[in-house]
């Protein structure tokens, strides 16, 4: 297994403290790793600024060959990578290995091909004898902070759109699930000129704050929680870096009378559990119109009953466990506080599974009203409430009534609905009849508490460079 960190080049151990690495599904420790030290920071940071001029100047076609070979590198080991990320994370290893790992190919794929179609727009004279042209242009060292839930995915979407720009990047994955991260670490220091990606390991107090504060990072990307992400902007206020924050999400599910009900049971049954439900636009909060309500109910209880849940070789596995104790603690207290609430009825599940690992039955928690902490709060696990509405007004009420704005569906039979809707939804994303699917070429990220920055697409690369405007006397 690969452990070092990368630093300028040089794949070596870590100089700070030890931090264990688990297995969720087992609750044991997988591999003990030291951290960076400070100063491994700093010659991150350093190496980075150092390799900065070279590698931006690099033409827009020789940064996507290179990105293009490591997309091929990482598909020729996708065995590897998957069974690693699924060890670190209990997800099941045939989800890794095949929507996962495709994935991150084509994410580095499509960056390199956006690479190359990057423009500013067109020039002109905007002052007799002046010709004004606008450029965009990389913007240095990017700091990029990624969370565990999906570690490889994660670090794919904030290296290839950085790098493509023409930027530096330090990475640090979670300290949860560095491993992955530290694999690809490898490939990329055969393939790319030192500085040019450096990678550390450790905990966001002992690494990623010193490494967002350095005084030569000039983004700092995260992707994490809503907690995280304010602490960061407030942490590097004083220097007045620039910022691209994809955080927390509670996503609202409105179905209608006229909806196709097994459809979204089916849906809601996929992607309200996938990767346990630890997913940032997991189908999570239910609005169900009275018609419809007890019997959506009732299926979706039975489709929720019968997921699987088990260790991540299993091929009948469709449910991981949680990623870490403290996490499956903070799922339960939500689901106990819930339950205690004498409005809740639990229509399946509702507990922990007894067991080393760190499993939590998938769980429908059903006649949830507006204000309760399950309906507001972001629980990132296997539990979905519903809640009854009567009408689109009360439905769309209900679903703006929330500090996040990452994600939404709506699913209906009436495409002047589903119109209106989308059109009024306060969330970065809106799906009808389906709930989370992506593809490299649109824009995820969010609003309000979910952060700001897009992640994939055009818009995207544009969030990895600075609008410049160069002016000509004639
Ligand atoms: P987290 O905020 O605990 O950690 C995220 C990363 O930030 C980790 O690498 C952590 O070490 C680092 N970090 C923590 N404190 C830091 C500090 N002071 N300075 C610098 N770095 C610091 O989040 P998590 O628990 O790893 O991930 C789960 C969260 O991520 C959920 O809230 C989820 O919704 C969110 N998420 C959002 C998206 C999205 O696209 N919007 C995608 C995936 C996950």
């Amino acid at each position: 297994m690969q452990t070092n960190l990368l630093i300028n080049g040089q794949l070596i151990a870590g100089e700070g403290a030890s931090q264990p690495v688990y297995n969720p599904s087992l609750g044991e420790v997988m591999v003990t790793l030291n951290e960076a030290s400070s100063a491994q920071v700093d010659a991150a940071v350093q190496a980075a600024d150092q390799a900065f001029d070279a590698w931006s100047q690099t033409p827009p076609k020789d940064r996507a060959a290179l990105l293009l070979k490591l997309a091929d590198r990482i598909e020729a080991q996708a065995e590897v990578f998957a069974s690693l990320e699924s060890q670190n994370c209990g997800k099941p290893y045939q989800a890794a290995l095949n929507d996962e790992i495709p994935a991150v190919a084509d994410v580095f794929r499509y960056f390199a091909g956006a690479s190359r179609c990057m423009n500013g727009s067109a020039g002109g004279e905007y002052l007799p004898g002046h010709t004004s042209m606008i450029r965009r242009d990389p913007l240095g060292v990017v700091a990029s902070i990624a969370p565990w839930n999906y570690p490889l995915m994660m670090v794919a979407w904030k290296l290839a759109p950085a790098l493509a720009a023409g930027n530096c990047v330090v990475l640090k994955p979670s300290e949860q699930t560095p491993l992955t991260a530290l694999k690809l670490a490898e490939l990329i220091n055969a393939l790319f000129p030192a500085g040019v990606v450096n990678i550390l390991f450790g905990k966001g107090p002992s690494v990623g704050e010193p490494l967002v504060t350095h005084p030569k990072v000039r983004l700092v990307s995260l992707t994490g929680s809503v907690a995280t992400g304010a602490r960061i902007v407030a942490t590097t206020a004083s220097s007045v870096k620039r910022t691209h924050m994809e955080l927390g999400g509670k996503a609202p599910v409105l179905i209608f009378d006229d909806a196709d009900i097994d459809a979204a049971v089916e849906g809601i049954r996929a992607f309200g559990f996938y990767n346990a439900g630890q997913d940032c636009t997991a189908a999570c909060r239910l609005y169900v119109q009275q018609g419809v309500y007890e019997a959506f109910v009732e299926k979706l209880g039975q489709a929720v009953g019968s997921i699987r849940h088990g260790l991540q070789d299993d091929p009948q596995t469709e449910l991981g466990p949680l990623i870490t104790r403290d996490h499956l603690e903070r799922v339960a207290g939500f689901v106990e506080r819930a339950k205690a609430q004498p409005h809740i009825r639990v229509v399946t599940g509702g507990n922990r599974v007894p067991g080393p690992g760190y499993f939590f039955e998938p769980t429908v928690l059903a006649d949830a009203r507006q204000d309760d902490e399950i309906v507001q709060r972001e629980v990132f696990g296997p539990v979905v409430s519903v809640t009854p509405f009567s009408d689109e007004a009360q439905a769309l009420a209900y679903a703006n009534d929330s500090d996040y704005g990452l994600a939404s569906s709506v699913w209906t039979a009436d495409v002047g609905r589903a119109n209106r809707l989308a059109a009024r939804l306060q969330y970065g994303c809106t799906w009808v009849n389906t709930h989370f699917m992506l593809v490299s070429e649109m824009p995820h990220g969010g609003m309000k508490q979910s952060g700001y920055g897009k992640d994939m697409s055009m818009y995207g690369l544009e969030d990895y460079t600075c609008v410049r405007h160069v002016m000509f006397k004639h």
